[in-house]
């Protein structure tokens, strides 16, 4: 598995660096998105250092699940009612940070197919 502890994302767990947080448990964080693409714009993370979901198996069904729970928590205690979850796998899908992340975005309407 790769090590993605030194990401930036790495970084913001180890609080080395600051972030607007708006959500922490045991297993994960979730912090707004630093160059928002809509008026919420929230990053749900693992604590676990993931690279992207490629590197992920049955033993990580629990959390994969959690963070989706939590990406849906963010979402109504940021007020929405429709909103896109995306993660981003491989630089060629458009991830550039390799820690898994949950994007949740919302607050205006959203176009689809994504580009
Ligand atoms: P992705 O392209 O899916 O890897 O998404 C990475 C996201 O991380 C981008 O939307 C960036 O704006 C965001 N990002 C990068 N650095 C930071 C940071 N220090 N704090 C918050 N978000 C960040």
């Amino acid at each position: 598995m790769v090590n993605s502890g030194d990401t930036i994302f790495g970084r913001i767990l180890r609080g080395e660096i600051p972030c607007d947080q708006v959500y922490g448990d045991d297993l994960c964080m979730a912090f707004r998105d630093v160059n928002p693409q809509a008026p919420v714009h929230v990053l749900v993370i693992p604590r676990e250092p993931i690279a992207h979901l490629g590197e992920t198996g049955p033993e990580h069904q629990l959390l994969l699940g959690h963070l989706l729970l939590v990406a849906a928590k963010v979402a109504r205690q940021e007020g929405l009612e429709s909103w896109r979850t995306v993660i981003n796998s491989g630089a060629e899908a458009g991830q550039a940070v390799f820690h898994l992340h949950v994007h949740v975005i919302g607050g205006r309407a959203l176009a689809w197919p994504p580009g």
